[in-house]
């Protein structure tokens, strides 16, 4: 069933692509294993899926020692800043970065590895109180910030707008996401900012992510199925 999942998601992500004039390369799918066994994700990797996203530190403690060496972890969830050092231990990718704190002491870490650690700053792009992520006008304070004062490659954004079940609500908050960027870019604040990623979408939006620009799609129902 996953396999068949992945299959389908892959051709419809390319499809999206090409009706958007967008390569289909540019676009990564990040299945979303929390909750999920390490069985299941084994045989997502069997199907050649290689990039994997994980909410919670404990929980992903134990499944990525126990999965082949060759998958790459993004971590999605709120990092606690006590589980800084685990995080920059297990993962390629921290795409939940807000503040300069977590920032510091994640670079802390990593330097400490020997590890080049990437980060995604989150942006809390539809200004919800509760929700995690910078506003969107303190940004470029922010990325400024970290590239002064610590060796992260900062290579993005990540977004989570504001639930909805209609996929179309969220091309507003994608749009927004994408000129944010863009201007980010032309000050030259991301590490590489000819290629700067977007993690925007889910199982319920990516097609309308895909459309406003994303490179990194974050899926979990439609991959491994609903979770309990
Ligand atoms: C769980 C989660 C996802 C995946 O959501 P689905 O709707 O199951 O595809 C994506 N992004 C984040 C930040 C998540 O926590």
């Amino acid at each position: 069933m996953i396999q068949k999942h992945i299959q389908q998601l892959q051709t419809k992500i390319q499809q999206c692509a090409q009706q958007c004039g967008r390569s289909p390369q540019s676009i990564k799918l990040l299945a979303v294993s929390k909750k999920k066994e390490t069985g299941m994700i084994l045989e997502a990797y069997q199907s050649g899926q290689k990039l994997f996203g994980e909410n919670y530190i404990q929980e992903a403690a134990e499944k990525i020692p126990a999965l082949p060496p060759d998958l790459r972890w993004h971590f999605i969830g709120h990092l606690q800043r006590n589980k800084a050092r685990q995080a920059a231990r297990l993962f390629d990718v921290i795409q939940t970065v807000d503040s300069l704190k977590l920032a510091k002491l994640l670079d802390k870490h990593a330097a400490a590895l020997q590890k080049k650690l990437s980060v995604l700053l989150q942006v809390n792009i539809g200004a919800e109180h509760q929700k995690a992520g910078i506003a969107s006008d303190d940004a470029e304070r922010l990325l400024t910030e970290i590239r002064e004062k610590t060796t992260l490659q900062v290579c993005g954004l990540m977004v989570i707008p504001p639930y909805s079940q209609h996929q179309e609500t969220s091309r507003n908050y994608y749009i927004k996401t994408r000129l944010l960027a863009e201007s980010l870019a032309q000050k030259s604040l991301f590490t590489d900012n000819k290629q700067v990623e977007l993690s925007m979408g889910m199982s319920g939006d990516y097609q309308v992510a895909i459309e406003e620009g994303s490179t990194i799609v974050r899926i979990g129902t439609a991959v491994f199925g609903p979770r309990e």
